[in-house]
């Protein structure tokens, strides 16, 4: 699609959710913007009539002179009356809006390629996304300065006539005071969104290192070792270039508005002179140039709105296609076909899997059989695949060739959600919730929170009773920021395995699960866990080569492929790259 369909793609696509997630607001906006509009311009027609009635007051045209005090009072009130009702229905807008808007992008998050989140270009896009919702609400500010620049238009177009009725020598003044304002803002505003766009990688970085600098790890690790200032340092940089390019940019931009205000008040003066100077001639009355005055101010003020709100529409239309953009970067491609339990095996045939912007592949060409309730243990030097390879083997990331089936049936041909729901995947970067510890463990299987026996057994696999008694209970809040229990590195890796475990899957997938416990407990833990499910099919990944004793299949992986494949024994005494690993790691923990 090109640049320009694109952006007319987001703006009605803006435009329709608004009406559907606001309409009643969005209407009633819509009808107070035209009837304002409309208000406002016939104010100076009545103050010149009423100016006009005034001086020949009599018993005829009292009533009609009460008349026009009311209308007049009507065109001053109601403008005032709908922006405090507005304001009013806006503040529950405001709340509604960023549900759904939250709810919208959250709803399109979900269907995204699991792979395409180590994409730093939809990494971007997602960011974007979230910060034009979140603090800009974009869709619903784009559409407010939109309605503004409709009743700004509405009225200078109407004041416009106006003021040609009284004369046409104040048409000129009128246009020339404002246009260059309109010209001059719109051509700041452009210059401010090019550097904001050719700045956004430099912002990036910039709010990276300030998030360091908030985030709790990162603040105690830069102390304690010292790199403290050095960051510092590097921030600074960073923000002097960017502020250095603002200070320049809002300098011009000051400059160019100063011209548009000197222009403005000119044209003002000598229109005010112009029209003095017709009532001086008597071409026109006391009332007309009263009259004449007001809807000349009028005009100015609202070609002067319209200028300032084109700019901040145009602003916001850069939020809005922020926001919108996120919605076209691709999805995942969820298959059709109903998941069925396998009954036999899991099978990878010459599989290979390549990282989005990455220039080789991480798995290379794997051909692999994990039997229905095997265990296997899958070992390697860092880098060699076997996370990818868990990610791959329960189809969280697609193979870019080759295929993996459940039975027969291709991964890829399955239906995500129903997969997902048969898998428990315990991953590396496992999340710390700051929820209840009961939540930490039954989030993976909510509609078994209160299964007590069940949370008991996982909880004694992973040692974690102590912990449960220690911290005041199950239901006790985890994590300081919100006022609970902080757990060691190692106790929220029990934690996640716990959550692993305590999904009742076929296929349960542990991806490093003990690298923050020491030997002793990893041994136990992992023998408990190996106990607990016997019959379930699982796959465990670790660097250290103890666990595979316990497994009935060991499968090492070296740079993307399935180097060597086979029991404990056969592989320890074969003497190839399974063996040298044992032989090294025996010097440590045998
Ligand atoms: P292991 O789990 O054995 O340490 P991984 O499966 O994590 O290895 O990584 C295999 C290869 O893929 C490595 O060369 C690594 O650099 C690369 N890799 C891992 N994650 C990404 C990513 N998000 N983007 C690009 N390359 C990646």
């Amino acid at each position: 699609m090109g640049e320009k369909r694109r952006r007319n793609a987001y703006f009605l696509r803006a435009i329709r959710d608004l009406f559907r997630f606001m309409p009643f607001l969005l209407w009633g906006k819509l009808t107070a913007s035209v009837v304002e509009g409309i208000l406002q311009v016939w104010l100076p027609v009545l103050t010149a009539e009423i100016f006009e009635l005034a001086p020949q007051l009599n018993d005829v045209n009292t009533s009609i002179f009460r008349r026009k005090i009311m209308l007049l009072c009507i065109c001053v009130a109601f403008p005032a009356l709908c922006s405090v009702t507005l304001r009013a229905v806006g503040l529950y807008g405001d709340c509604r809006k960023e549900k759904c808007y939250g709810w919208n992008m959250y709803g399109y998050a979900r269907r995204l390629r699991l792979e395409a989140l180590e994409e730093p270009k939809v990494l971007d896009r997602f960011r974007k996304a979230d910060a034009a919702y979140s603090r800009h609400l974009a869709a619903s500010r784009m559409f407010s300065y939109l309605l503004m620049d409709l009743e700004a238009a509405l009225v200078c177009i109407s004041t416009f006539f106006v003021v040609g009725s009284f004369s046409a020598w104040l048409l000129p003044g009128a246009v020339c005071s404002v246009l260059p304002h309109l010209f001059l803002d719109i051509l700041s505003e452009k210059r401010r969104s090019n550097t904001y766009r050719g700045q956004s990688g430099k912002r990036r970085r910039l709010k990276y290192l300030w998030r360091l600098f908030c985030t709790k790890e990162p603040v105690k690790e830069m102390r304690t070792m010292g790199f403290e200032d050095y960051l510092k340092e590097k921030w600074v940089a960073s923000n002097v270039e960017v502020v250095k390019e603002m200070e320049e940019l809002e300098l011009r931009a000051m400059r160019l508005s100063a011209v548009g205000v000197l222009v403005k008040n000119g044209c003002y003066v000598a229109n005010v002179a112009i029209a003095l100077l017709l009532m001086l001639r008597g071409e026109l009355a006391v009332g007309q140039f009263a009259a004449c005055l007001t809807a000349f101010g009028l005009l100015q003020d609202n070609l002067f709105m319209l200028s300032t709100f084109v700019v901040r529409f145009v602003q916001s239309c850069h939020h809005v296609e922020e926001y919108y953009a996120f919605f076209y970067t691709e999805t995942e491609e969820t298959g059709t076909a109903a998941y069925r339990p396998f009954a036999r095996e899991i099978t990878l045939r010459d599989v290979h899997f390549r990282y989005p912007g990455a220039g080789q592949d991480a798995l290379d060409g794997v051909n692999l059989t994990v039997g229905k309730g095997e265990r296997v243990a899958v070992v390697g030097v860092n880098g060699s695949g076997k996370t990818t390879l868990s990610k791959v083997l329960t189809g969280v990331y697609h193979a870019s060739s080759g295929s993996v089936c459940f039975d027969e049936q291709n991964v890829a041909e399955i239906r995500r959600e129903e997969l997902y729901r048969d898998i428990s995947l315990v991953q590396q970067d496992f999340v710390h919730y700051n929820f209840s510890l009961r939540e930490n463990i039954c989030v993976s299987d909510f509609s078994r929170r209160e299964d007590e026996k069940r949370i008991r057994e996982v909880a004694g696999i992973v040692g974690i009773q102590e912990l449960v008694q220690g911290i005041g209970g199950l239901d006790s809040q985890l994590g300081r920021e919100f006022g609970g229990s902080e757990l060691s590195g190692g106790e929220w890796q029990k934690v996640a395995i716990a959550r692993g475990l305590f999904k009742d899957s076929t296929l349960i997938v542990l991806d490093e699960p003990a690298s923050a416990l020491d030997p002793l407990v990893e041994y136990e833990i992992l023998t408990g866990f190996l106990n607990m499910i016997q019959g379930k099919t699982s796959v465990i990944i670790s660097h250290r080569v103890g666990i595979c004793r316990h497994a009935d299949k060991v499968v090492v992986m070296k740079d993307g492929k399935v180097a060597e494949c086979g029991s404990h024994e056969q592989l320890k005494n074969a003497g190839g790259e399974y063996a040298r690993i044992w032989n090294e790691q025996a010097k440590w923990y045998l």
